[in-house]
């Protein structure tokens, strides 16, 4: 039995496929207007996990991610540059230029964090026919009204809004601040299409209801969800930004459009921190992959890291426990690799991983089930490893493809060497001297022996003589 944390009941529930032993699930991709941060990463992790989670116990998947590479207004209140738009201004570039660069650049990172390929990735400007078609059927049903700027969702129509974020129309009347649409009913309502503003061309718009315009916020999801999973599918993940306005306001108008329920389980992460602070721009403490890879740290450190946190707690990256996160894994796989033989999965510690995993993706105790497991006398090393391996499959670090770290001098360091010895043989003390340092610049040593020198690595202290 698994069980998943419902964000529309408030509640740990057990999971029921639609179909027997498979599962339909749709992850809000991504904006690609700029790099990601590691809160993304946390959010595409957990979703990753997920996934595994159900094919870990024998579901077949259907993952679907879109990617936003259009539209995204920069606020709530539907006015102002989108993301891409302002991004592209600001680089120099065209829109389709830079969501083509920032796309690539995601995919490399979700290949890092070693998450798994969705079966359908789809992009925003390939499904515009699809969203315009969606648009047309809320406008003939009601729910769809057009002003100046743009056709508009009827939130007062849909008697469930708010259900999911518990923002209902009362509560968002109460906090609404000054309108800058005065032709929208109700301060909730949302933009389903925008037009294009008078004398602007934009790089990205399609011509539909008779002008020139673009997709609002959340259409996108709604109309890619749909044609690839169905009008009702088993899962839907996010991030807790998510929820609101973007998740409810996709279930409104999914839900108004076809009069069916939407997403059976909706699967939230909650926020990242950072060193105990919510992350923000004017902080500084936005960091993406590349930012730790430049301070000698793999995505994969930072996956272990999210391993030891629940999705639905508030994991608080800091440095040390990234760190912390990294000495665990290298011990992991050195282990792995020092183990020879096959042994078989004690179904004993199987059961427990589990029950755990499947509780609500307790990915904490999973973990910490591996070091048990390590200690234990009563078993084996290759029955050790057969089981780390086997929980591999969920947990994803890698560990079946470790190959062991070969190692090599680099050539540059072998001329310096070589240059040095010249130097030595000439008696030109102050030049050895100098290619020692250039040598130890490198993170290498140079040792001397009758022999002649011995090349050692300060990172791993393994000595080769040369
Ligand atoms: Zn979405």
């Amino acid at each position: 039995m698994i069980c998943v944390f419902n964000t529309l009941t408030r509640k740990k529930e057990e999971f029921v496929p639609l179909k027997k032993g498979r599962v339909g699930m749709y992850v809000c991709g991504p904006t690609v207007y700029d790099h990601d941060h590691i809160g993304h990463a946390w959010n595409y992790t957990t979703s990753d996990l997920l996934r595994r989670l159900f094919e870990y116990n024998g579901y077949k998947v259907k993952q679907v991610m879109n990617i936003t590479d259009v539209g995204h207004l920069t606020s709530d209140a539907d006015i102002g540059e989108d993301k891409l738009e302002k991004s592209a201004r600001e680089r120099g570039e065209t829109a389709w230029q830079i969501a083509k660069f920032f796309t690539k650049i995601y995919l490399l990172d979700r290949d890092k964090l070693n998450l798994e390929k969705p079966q359908v990735i789809c992009k925003a400007t390939d499904h515009i026919k699809e969203m315009i078609r969606l648009v047309q059927i809320l406008i003939d049903k009601g729910y769809g009204y057009e002003t100046n700027d743009g056709i508009y969702f009827d939130t007062a129509k849909f008697k469930d809004y708010g259900k999911l974020s518990g923002n209902t129309l009362e509560r968002l009347k109460e906090g609404a601040r000054v309108e800058i649409n005065p032709e929208k009913r109700n301060p909730s309502d949302f933009a389903l299409w925008k037009f294009s503003p008078a004398g602007k061309k934009r790089d990205m718009e399609w011509k539909a209801f008779g002008k020139m315009g673009f997709p609002g916020w959340h259409i996108e999801c709604s109309a890619m969800s749909m044609k690839y999973l169905g009008e009702n599918f088993d899962l839907h993940t996010g991030g807790e930004d998510n929820i609101f306005p973007h998740h409810e306001c996709e279930r409104a108008q999914s839900e108004a459009a076809t009069a069916k329920k939407f997403v059976n389980y909706w699967f939230h992460t909650r926020f990242l921190m950072v060193e105990g602070e919510k992350m923000s721009k004017s902080l500084k403490n936005f960091f993406t992959i590349k930012d730790l890879e430049d301070k000698g740290y793999s995505a994969l450190d930072l996956r272990y890291l999210f391993l030891t946190a629940h999705y639905r707690s508030q994991l608080n990256f800091t440095w040390q426990s990234l760190e912390a996160a990294k000495i665990a894994r290298e011990k992991l796989n050195n282990f792995i690799l020092s183990v020879k033989g096959k042994g078989k999965v004690n179904k004993n510690y199987k059961d427990q991983f589990l029950s755990f995993i499947n509780n609500d993706l307790d990915t904490a105790r999973g973990l910490a089930l591996i070091w048990q497991l390590l200690k234990d006398k009563d078993i084996s090393d290759a029955d050790k490893k057969a089981a780390i391996l086997d929980f591999d499959q969920f947990l994803g670090l890698r560990l079946a493809k470790l190959k062991k770290k070969k190692n090599i001098i680099p050539k540059k360091i072998i001329q310096l060497v070589k240059e040095r010895e010249k130097a030595r043989k000439d008696k030109d003390w102050a030049r050895s001297d100098e290619l020692r340092q250039l040598i130890e610049k490198e993170g290498f040593s140079v040792e001397d022996t009758k022999n002649g020198p011995i090349i050692a690595t300060f990172f791993c202290g393994k000595k080769s003589t040369w």
